[in-house]
């Protein structure tokens, strides 16, 4: 633990002392009112690097060149682009690289894994998600419950929050497996919770929900790049993300899936399309479709080659990084952050984020303790203070310091508009 302070010649000294400092200059930070915004909006949408511009510039170009021929020519030819990605994607999540795959967005590859590891019977027909799910996975989840012919009034279980900050614990999963395990299907549950950003402890979970006879899945969308995750060894069944959070994969960009190496070969039931058939025999066109191995399997469609790009910048960034070391600064970032919040706006801030660094990421969710107009004021003077972070109704401001472009000088720089806000009454 750092001996933290709250003065800038502190901050400035850690920021200088940072190993992995260099980095923030790669990203484009955008500005507010001719200097560097404080943004601390990674969670929802992360910055773009320097380098995509070029990268994409250079598929145009490839484009432009050799037509259809850029396919298999240029410096990375279009046919095997989401290959380019693999390595690097695989090392983030923590898994084999025949595991995962880049290709459509969370949304799609949540039914498209769903199709596979949802399964339904008339004595085991449930899913079990957290009350209080991303709305698009629980109209997902719903949609597929009616799909198979089930009513979602008693296959869709909701495990609501436990703990006083709205977080859940360990035990009230376990209570609801209890309850209900023999009727569960699937286990459908976040990495890291969006509104509170609880991170949840998915090899404990999968245990759980393996012992009672459920597959397990998880939607990783805020832990994708946030969390050294380590899918394989958790065991998990399936995994889903969205790569334009913390990933930086740019708006809407390609997003993510794991399929654990134990169903590499499994014949499965699923949604299937061209690019998902053997690599080896795809171009002789035939009409019976043979999964290639592994999560590539599950691909539909030639990859989109413009939105890879930027990927391939972004997840190299982090390859140079490394997940261990972000990891490292991540945790004293938000350390600090919670800190100044806790020691010098108690009265007017609550984290709600668990303390423990274990069950969080980069994420702060931050309740303003006078309720929901104070709050909004509060939100709308940081934006127009050039200190971006985002609002949840009814009374919190998501905070997330991004250990690759955000400096200790940052989280000093909230505390101490949050201080002036204070003064003004
Ligand atoms: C951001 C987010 C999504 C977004 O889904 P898209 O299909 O990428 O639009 C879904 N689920 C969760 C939990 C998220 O945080």
């Amino acid at each position: 633990m750092l001996d933290y302070q709250a003065t800038a010649d502190w901050a400035n000294a850690r920021d200088a002392a940072d190993p992995l400092r260099a980095f923030r200059d790669e990203f484009l930070i955008p500005p507010h009112e001719g200097r560097d915004s404080t943004y601390f909006c990674g969670n929802s949408l992360g910055l773009q690097p320097r380098a995509v511009r070029d990268a994409v510039n250079a598929e145009l170009d490839y484009w432009g060149e050799l037509g259809v021929e850029g396919h298999f020519k240029g410096r990375l030819p279009w046919m095997d682009y989401h290959e380019y990605v693999r390595a690097d994607l695989a090392a983030v999540v923590g898994a084999q690289p025949g595991e995962v795959v880049a290709m459509n967005t969370l949304g799609v590859n949540l039914h498209l894994m769903m199709v596979s590891f949802y399964r339904p019977t008339a004595e085991r027909s449930a899913i079990l998600i957290e009350g209080g799910a991303f709305p698009t996975d629980r109209y997902a989840v719903e949609s597929q419950i009616r799909f198979h012919g089930f009513d979602p009034a008693t296959a869709l279980i909701e495990l609501q929050p436990d703990e006083p900050n709205g977080t859940t614990s360990l035990a009230a999963i376990e209570r609801a497996l209890a309850e209900h395990g023999s009727r569960i299907a699937l286990v459908m549950l976040p990495g890291v919770q969006y509104r509170t950003g609880q991170a949840f402890d998915l090899k404990a979970i999968t245990e759980l929900g393996h012992k009672h006879g459920c597959t397990v899945g998880f939607d990783l969308a805020h832990a994708v790049g946030n969390l050294p995750l380590q899918l394989h060894d958790s065991n998990a069944d399936f995994a889903i993300w969205c790569s334009y959070k913390y990933l930086n994969g740019g708006p809407g960009a390609v997003g993510g899936a794991f399929v654990h190496e134990r169903h590499a070969t499994a014949v499965l039931p699923r949604f299937a399309g061209w690019w998902g058939h053997d690599k080896h025999t795809r171009f002789q066109m035939g009409p019976e479709f043979q999964p290639t191995p592994g999560a590539d399997g599950w691909q539909l469609s030639n990859p989109p080659i413009l939105a890879l790009a930027p990927m391939r910048i972004s997840l190299e960034i982090f390859r140079r990084a490394g997940m261990a070391a972000l990891s490292e600064k991540s945790r004293q970032l938000t350390g600090y952050l919670e800190w100044l919040v806790q020691t010098q706006l108690a009265d007017v801030l609550d984290v709600v984020t668990p303390s423990d660094p274990a069950r969080r990421g980069a994420q702060l969710s931050i309740r303003v303790v006078d309720g929901r107009e104070r709050g909004r004021a509060l939100f709308e003077y940081l934006m127009a203070q050039g200190i971006i972070g985002d609002w949840r109704e009814p009374d919190v401001i998501r905070i997330s310091p991004a250990p690759l472009y955000n400096r200790f000088a940052d989280c000093r720089a909230f505390a101490e508009a949050v201080r002036r806000w204070k003064q003004a009454g």
